[in-house]
């Protein structure tokens, strides 16, 4: 029997590490392939039960007993983000007890959404919405899809989204949802009935609207997903004139904004940069200024990690390789791959295997111990941790995805002088850009309708004159003209605003991190932890 003390041990267990250990004991009992099926996503607690039900065990084999131990094993998610927020409370002055309070998960509902299958089977799936924290309102986070999504992982996420609000001063508490599928094991129209059904179980309860919880895409959600949650919830709440902005992530047709889908991969790609300009900084790590030609390789080619590299491609760094769930490639050039042709075939082939030109390689968890200047783990969490950290190569490592490195590997790494640059600012591009998208919403007009012709105006009256007056009888060519005379559009303010908003989150999170001499995500923390405790404390606490 698995025991609830054995069970309590699996959470913190990395699925990824038990994986390996299964994998190798199959290997010698002939029953790896079958494993390697399973294994993909899977909790640790459901690997040690299919291990014990497929090997016909009645109890977990010995060599499987020493994770039990925490000394020498990866927290759970939930206990990881807890554990960063003490380390770096440890060397910040605010009370204690408001400590306690910042920590703690507001609230958290579970629910469970019917779902009748073209089969015609009445399925349950569970839903769960954690709000971390009402220190301002809305709240605000993403919904994901998964099979081993719960109430631990969604609260981690949630308590992330508050404190990386904080560091890039977006003004919403975090919250996060998650729906308990796989979601390549259902059709559109059913994941079309749940995410519909899960807000109307978030509507009713209170839990979502443009003044209350704004959820938004993450992992397995995308802007026709956010369309479907924002038509159910204006067709509930018909009278409010601000519905559209219940949601962020929508398509632009349904009051979305232009820029938001790039958006994380962008911010990351403006703290690579940032990071990369500072001299003494990549000196450090044994490396020259700038982005162009450094190498790179990126774990998930989804939302975040495609515009990540296609962001770093632009600029002249050269993806040496990409780690994707089924399988990834290496480069065989020195050039770096081509990103324009590995999204194309990505996008057409739903894998990246078989791309012509390029070494494919189905053991994808090695390509992250490849050597390179930067590894942007852009997927899912805890995929760097105390089983494979010390095979990492890189010199940096950019947090693109949430809580992709345990504790035990962060700690290893930087023992070994790596760079981390955190998700709370690294990943902070999404929320920065929802929030653009939540101000346009209630403004109910994009940005730039009431100034581009007047600024394109004044910019033509200036070319004028200055041609009139110093022109000598030339005329500016007519390009040229126009290209100096653009007003901009809603797209040049998004990115200038999260440029200005990344560039200011990276300066206040470096000289936090000169001053206390800590790391990165310390100092990302300790800026959250004590915005958030200036705010709680000019409020008040009611009554
Ligand atoms: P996504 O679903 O668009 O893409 C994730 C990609 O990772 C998929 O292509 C998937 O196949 C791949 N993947 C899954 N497991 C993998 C594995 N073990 N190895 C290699 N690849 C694997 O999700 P996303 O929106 O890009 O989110 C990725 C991460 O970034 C998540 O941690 C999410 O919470 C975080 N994030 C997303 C946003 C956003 O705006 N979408 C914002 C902030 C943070």
């Amino acid at each position: 029997m698995i025991t609830g003390t054995m069970q309590r041990a699996m959470g913190v267990v990395p699925s990824s590490r038990l994986a390996e250990i299964i994998r190798n004991e199959l290997t010698q009992k002939k029953l790896c392939s079958s494993f390697t099926q399973v294994a993909r996503d899977r909790s640790a607690s459901f690997l040690l039960s299919w291990y014990k039900d497929k090997c016909k065990v009645g109890n977990i084999a010995p060599r499987f007993v020493y994770f039990r131990s925490r000394s020498c094993c990866d927290l759970s998610f939930l206990d990881s983000v807890d554990h960063y927020f003490n380390k770096a409370a440890e060397i910040s002055s605010v009370d204690k007890g408001l400590l306690a309070f910042i920590k703690a998960c507001n609230s958290i509902i579970k629910f469970h959404v019917p779902l009748k299958r073209a089969c015609g089977k009445l399925e349950l799936i569970e839903g769960y919405r954690a709000q971390h924290s009402h220190h301002r309102l809305p709240v605000k986070g993403g919904i994901r899809l998964g099979p081993n999504v719960d109430a631990n992982e969604t609260m981690a996420l949630a308590a992330l989204m508050t404190y990386k609000c904080a560091v890039v001063n977006v003004p919403f508490g975090g919250a996060k949802g998650s729906v308990r599928i796989d979601p390549s094991k259902y059709t559109s129209t059913e994941k079309e009935a749940i995410l519909r059904r899960y807000t109307v179980e978030l509507v009713r309860r209170n839990y979502m609207g443009p003044a209350i919880d704004v959820p938004a895409p993450d992992y397995g959600t995308g802007s026709l997903e956010m369309a479907w949650i924002k038509d159910t919830y204006s067709f509930l709440r018909h009278t409010d004139i601000n519905a559209s902005g219940c949601v962020t992530g929508k398509p632009i047709s349904e009051g979305g904004i232009q820029g938001r889908q790039e958006a994380t991969g962008l911010g990351a790609f403006f703290v690579l940069r940032e990071f990369f300009n500072d001299e003494d900084l990549v000196r450090k790590v044994g490396l020259t200024r700038g982005v162009k030609d450094k190498t790179f390789i990126v774990q998930g080619l989804g939302n975040v990690g495609l515009h990540a590299s296609e962001f770093i491609h632009k600029a002249g760094g050269r993806i040496i390789a990409i780690a994707e769930r089924h399988g990834g490639l290496v480069d065989e050039t020195g050039k770096g791959l081509d990103i324009e042709v590995v999204k194309s075939y990505h996008k057409k082939n739903g894998t990246l295997n078989g791309l012509p030109n390029v070494k494919n390689i189905t053991d994808t968890e090695k390509i992250l111990e490849l050597p390179c200047d930067v590894l942007i783990p852009a997927a899912l969490e805890s995929q760097i941790h105390s089983g494979n950290a010390d095979r990492i190569k890189a010199k940096v490592i950019a947090e693109a995805a949430n809580g992709p490195l345990t504790p035990a590997a962060d700690k290893i790494l930087e023992g070994k002088g790596v760079v981390i640059l955190p998700d709370l600012l690294v990943n902070a591009g999404g929320v920065t850009v929802s929030y653009f998208e939540w101000l346009k919403n209630l403004n109910h007009i994009e940005f730039g309708r009431m100034t581009r012709r007047m600024e394109e105006h004044g910019k033509r009256v200036l070319l004028s004159a200055l041609e009139n007056q110093y022109g000598n009888g030339h005329k500016i060519p007519t390009s040229l003209r126009d290209e100096l005379s653009r007003g901009n559009t809603e797209v040049d303010f998004v990115h200038s605003g999260l440029e200005e908003t990344m560039v200011t989150g990276w300066e206040n999170v470096k000289k936090t991190a000169q001053e206390k001499g800590c790391s990165f995500r310390k100092a990302a923390y300790l800026v959250a932890i004590e915005r958030i405790a200036k705010s709680i404390g000019d409020q008040g606490i009611f009554p």
